[in-house]
């Protein structure tokens, strides 16, 4: 079969270092563009301007979005009615409506829209997911806790309004729980801990219906975590490693095979096969509760 070429737009860190080689490490795709104001690819046909690629590109049937979330939008948007499909990084929007609007332009134009959830796809959810479906939770607790000057120096849009500070990281736990649950839960009630040279938290923590918690931390600089413990009964499920390692009862299970993202194009090519969108804003919502219902604790200034 021929390969599905596809287009990068938002040459950053997520699109050098996990989209360029699942693209190029897949016989079911081809890397035919990039659209990026100052980033190309190595032997990639590169533009500056996504008007131009959509005009040029005809044969382009994908585009993936890897721009952080709040250019993200006029790109999904412009895509959308040049009748290409589109995958959007996570998080999906920087906002619910707008994601709704994109979701009714997406039907509209029959393209299909896959809002990606990367950590969806690490290789210990789907047996804690099988594990858990048919069980009675007792508590959920959540701690991410990571270094932002670690991960992220010099990407000040995350600090910005729309960036959603430690929320960007957080939202990937709260993929992992939204997807691993057998109920729903709800947000009610969060604290919120702001620098005062940051728009967005850098702190956070969560308490939801059900004895379900979450502490998310960027300050993390040693001993960070990325983990989900969950009690069912006498039974314990541990996700470790950003839902990468699944424990059940202290036993190591089974991983998928493939790795997030290389799971992601995968789960692209099925979407595109079935002609369906994927669309699930639920960890989305929990996030924009927290700015809701959050109480704002304002904190020292923190460079990064
Ligand atoms: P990034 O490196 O800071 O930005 C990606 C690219 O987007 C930039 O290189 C830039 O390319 C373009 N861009 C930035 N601001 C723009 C604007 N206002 N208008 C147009 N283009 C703009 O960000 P990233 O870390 O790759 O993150 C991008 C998305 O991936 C975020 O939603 C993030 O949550 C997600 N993600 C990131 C990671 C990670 O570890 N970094 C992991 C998983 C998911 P040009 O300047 O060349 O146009």
């Amino acid at each position: 079969m021929m390969p599905t070429k596809i287009a990068l737009v938002g040459i950053g860190e997520i699109a050098r270092n996990q989209h360029d080689p699942s693209i190029r490490n897949s016989d079911a795709w081809e890397l035919a563009a990039t659209v990026s104001r100052s980033g190309s690819l190595k032997g990639v046909e590169a533009f500056t301007d996504m008007d131009a690629m959509l005009a040029a590109r005809p044969d382009i049937s994908v585009i993936s979005l890897c721009l952080p979330p709040v250019p993200r939008f006029d790109y999904a948007k412009k895509a959308i009615a040049a009748g290409r499909h589109v995958m959007l990084e996570k998080p999906p929007g920087a906002t619910l409506a707008e994601v709704h609007a994109l979701q009714r332009l997406a039907d509209d134009a029959g393209v299909v829209l896959f809002a990606t959830w990367h950590s969806r796809m690490a290789k210990g959810v789907a047996a804690a997911k099988a594990f858990l479906s048919d069980k009675q939770i007792d508590n959920v607790h959540i701690d991410w806790q990571e270094s932002v000057r670690k991960w992220h120096p010099g990407q000040t849009w995350i600090a910005q309004p729309g960036g959603m500070g430690v929320m960007d990281p957080g939202i990937n736990a709260l993929s992992i729980m939204t997807e691993v649950l057998p109920m729903a839960v709800h947000l009610t009630g969060a604290t919120l801990r702001f620098p005062e040279n940051w728009d967005t938290p850098i702190m956070a923590d969560l308490t939801f219906t059900q004895d379900v918690t979450a502490s998310f931390d960027w300050t993390r600089e040693k001993d960070e975590q990325w983990e989900i413990h969950i009690t069912a009964g006498s039974d314990q499920v541990t996700l470790i490693e950003g839902g990468n390692r699944c424990l059940i009862n202290g036993e190591e299970t089974s991983q998928t095979a493939l790795d997030e993202y290389p799971a992601l194009y995968a789960r692209m090519s099925d979407l595109l096969a079935n002609g369906t969108s994927d669309v699930d804003l639920s960890p989305m919502v929990h996030v924009s509760d927290a700015f809701t219902l959050g109480k704002r604790i304002n904190i020292p200034a923190f460079d990064f």
